[in-house]
């Protein structure tokens, strides 16, 4: 069998793009497929925290995003109840957070794929992955009203989400499972500016946050626990108004401002999968999905692609065999992501903070070092594991006296 590409990608969203981008720009020749057309619209509410940014930087992508008029946001500010915490996301080479449409966000990547030589296929649906043996060795899909067609590839990439077809092809290994913890429905509103802000707020068992996006709009999102799902799902807009009457001032804002779109729900569940065996790899939410409560996605889809884009060429040129390569690329991710991914999870089950974890906030309340470092905790700049160790803990409870 002869291959005509080195690698073909399923999925040519926020990791799928990237990783054909990466490998095409090494040389290699790539084929990039999605059933979907693009621009099109994702469930997603696309804040892309300050390291996911950074990367956009190093892509040369940056400039087209600012371009679109999706603006910058440089300050998260926590609303607990009693306090704000009001801090900085950003670092020295990403400084903002910015929270474009998919519809803009995902033309970009999957134009900047083409541009560096994939072969990109919109509207090509994979029914199957192909094997040689217990190698994968293809893929079997159609165009739209098109006959079957089969490619053949050295490797197979799932960038195909969640639902991943390719993962589940290969029966890759999950691990570290948790089931669905919160729902949560969004919509876009004119009329509510931002000022540059991402707000949250925490109100026992309702969350929500606001932030500015493309074309004037600023998406609002609220969730509550999935154990309450059911009992909601019959009245979303009820339910998701009545949450603002625990902040009168936020409430006051959203009442003056207008609705544009409908509203779109979602819950998701929390996995992490092997992602590599024999002829495939998995990245974004195919080999890694949770919450989408802290808004890891996307900036982990993107260091993903690079990370897996980085391990295949390694392996593809022969530098280092295909296992030991991406064995290293599913530890760094596992070693990248576990702090943020059991912060999330606690985060998304609505646990109350223990009293110490509210003296904490308390004591960070006021003291800008630790509000930045919070909000940079949330954006993945700092590893909660690193923040909320006992040693930060005491050491800004000391400082509060
Ligand atoms: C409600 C919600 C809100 C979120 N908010 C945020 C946020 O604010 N910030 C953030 O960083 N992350 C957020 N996320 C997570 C983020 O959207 C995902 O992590 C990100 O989209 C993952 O990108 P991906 O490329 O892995 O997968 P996807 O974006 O899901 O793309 C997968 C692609 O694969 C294609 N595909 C699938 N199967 C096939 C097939 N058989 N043949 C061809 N093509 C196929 C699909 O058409 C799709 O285009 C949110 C998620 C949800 C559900």
């Amino acid at each position: 069998m002869t291959n005509k590409y080195d690698a073909i990608v399923v999925g040519a969203r926020c990791a799928g793009s990237p990783t054909a981008m990466l490998l095409a720009r090494q040389g290699y020749k790539v084929l990039l497929v999605d059933r979907a057309t693009f621009p099109s619209d994702t469930i997603s509410t696309h804040l892309i925290h300050p390291p996911g940014v950074s990367l956009l930087e190093r892509w040369g992508l940056l400039d087209r995003l600012t371009a679109t008029g999706c603006p910058p946001i440089e300050t998260y500010a926590f609303d607990m109840g009693p306090f704000v915490l009001t801090g900085s996301p950003g670092t020295e080479d990403a400084p903002a957070a910015y929270g474009p449409r998919r519809t803009v966000l995902d033309k970009l990547l999957v134009d900047a794929a083409s541009e560096l030589g994939a072969d990109v296929r919109e509207g090509f649906t994979v029914e199957e992955v192909l094997r040689e043996g217990d190698r994968v060795s293809g893929i079997r899909g159609h165009g739209k009203g098109g006959p079957s067609l089969t490619e053949h590839a050295r490797v197979v990439v799932g960038a195909d989400g969640l639902h991943s077809l390719v993962s589940r092809a290969v029966a890759a290994e999950q691990y570290n499972e948790k089931p669905q913890l919160e729902a949560s429905y969004y919509t876009y509103w004119s009329g509510l500016p931002m000022n540059g802000r991402f707000e949250a707020y925490d109100r026992g068992d309702r969350a929500w946050a606001a932030w500015p996006t493309n074309d004037g709009l600023t998406l609002v999102i609220v969730g509550w626990p999935f154990a309450q799902f059911e009992a909601n799902r019959t009245n979303v807009e009820g339910n998701y108004l009545a949450a603002f009457e625990r902040a009168p001032e936020f409430q006051e804002r959203i009442r003056a401002a207008t609705r544009e779109e409908r509203f779109v729900g979602a819950s998701v569940p929390n996995f992490f999968r092997k992602p590599y065996g024999p002829g495939w790899a998995l990245v974004g939410d195919a080999g890694y999905n949770k919450d989408f409560i802290t808004a890891q996605g996307i900036a982990d889809a993107f260091r993903d692609a690079e990370l897996c884009a980085g391990a295949l060429h390694e392996a593809l040129s022969g530098a280092r065999s295909f296992d030991d390569a991406m064995q290293a690329y599913q530890s760094t991710r596992d070693g990248h992501v576990l702090a943020m991914y059991e912060f999330t999870c606690q985060f998304a089950a609505f646990t109350p903070p223990s009293p110490e974890m509210q003296q904490f906030f308390a004591a960070v309340h006021g003291n800008q070092d630790a509000m930045d470092g919070f909000a940079r905790v949330f954006a993945g700049v700092t590893s909660p594991a690193e923040y909320f160790s006992s040693e930060h803990v005491g050491s800004i409870i000391g400082m509060a006296g």
